[in-house]
């Protein structure tokens, strides 16, 4: 897999326009221009001197950028502004998943990318946790679509309260999730994995008699350094979720890389 880090999300002139603010922005406009006016006026008529006096080309100088400045100045800083909207509109819908309102695959590659490449922890361990949402293409089948989107929510929701604000935790596609723990052991980890099993097993949704579960596979590095540690983990947990699913479900598979 192609691990990346995205750009920046924001460009740097809107960010600096919008630092200034609108009231500075206005203010600083108005003096540079009326300052710049005044100045080129008074070279122009310095060369020409056609024998008006300096007092009609002062008023000139002064009065048309105190016109025109503020609306220039005011069109641009409002731009900006929804330049940086758009730009922040658009920033959440790459990275979030739609449904569950949590990280989607991509906001997933892009942290991880981060996680990995801090060289000041390179020797914490590294966990991964692979969930899957137990036979949810029977949940789908007997209670619905519409029910079997609000298990998904339910599912993330619940996994979300049960983890850490640093912890890495989205989407990674139909009813699979993915965590990446930042400093977890292969034991930490797997007491995490054990902590969200049972907050999706407590869940009871209305109108879906079918019971609710997940199978978690756990795999856990220490070697931050290879580039292929995220590729290596996924397929281990990938390898665990199998077997959990193997032995019956409902149940978390930790395995150490
Ligand atoms: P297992 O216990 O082996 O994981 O079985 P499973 O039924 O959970 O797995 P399977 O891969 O057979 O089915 C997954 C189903 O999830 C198939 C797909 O239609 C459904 N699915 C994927 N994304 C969504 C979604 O966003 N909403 C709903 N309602 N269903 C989804
Ligand atoms: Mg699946
Ligand atoms: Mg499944």
């Amino acid at each position: 897999m192609f691990l990346r880090q995205s750009r920046p999300p924001f460009n740097t002139a809107s960010s600096w326009l919008l630092r200034i603010g609108m009231a500075r922005g206005l203010t600083l406009a108005v003096t540079f221009s009326v300052i710049f006016s005044v100045f080129i006026c008074y070279v122009i008529y310095s060369i020409t001197n056609e024998g008006e006096s300096f007092r009609h080309w002062l008023a000139a100088a002064i009065l048309a950028p105190l016109i025109i400045s503020p609306i220039v100045a005011y069109s641009c800083l409002s731009l900006a502004h929804r330049l940086r909207a758009t730009q922040e509109a658009l920033h959440t819908a790459a990275t979030t998943d739609l449904l569950t309102g949590i990280a989607n695959r991509r906001c997933l590659l892009d942290r991880a990318v981060a996680v990995l490449s801090s060289p000041s922890q390179d020797s914490r361990p590294l966990s991964l946790l692979l969930v899957d949402i137990d036979h949810f293409k029977s949940i789908n089948d007997t209670c619905g679509h519409a029910i079997g989107d609000q298990a998904i929510v339910a599912v993330a929701s619940a996994c979300r309260s049960r983890l850490r604000s640093i912890d890495l935790f989205g989407r990674w596609g139909g009813e699979e999730f993915l965590v990446l723990l930042d400093g977890s052991n292969a034991e930490g980890a797997c007491r995490v994995a054990e902590n969200l099993r049972a907050a999706v097993e407590a869940i009871r949704l209305p109108n879906c008699p079918h019971p609710l579960t997940i199978s978690i596979g756990v795999a856990t590095t220490c070697d931050r350094q290879n580039p292929k540690a995220f590729d290596l983990m996924l397929s281990l947990a990938d390898q665990q979720l199998y077997r959990a699913k193997k032995q019956g479900r409902n149940r978390v598979m930790p395995k150490a890389a």
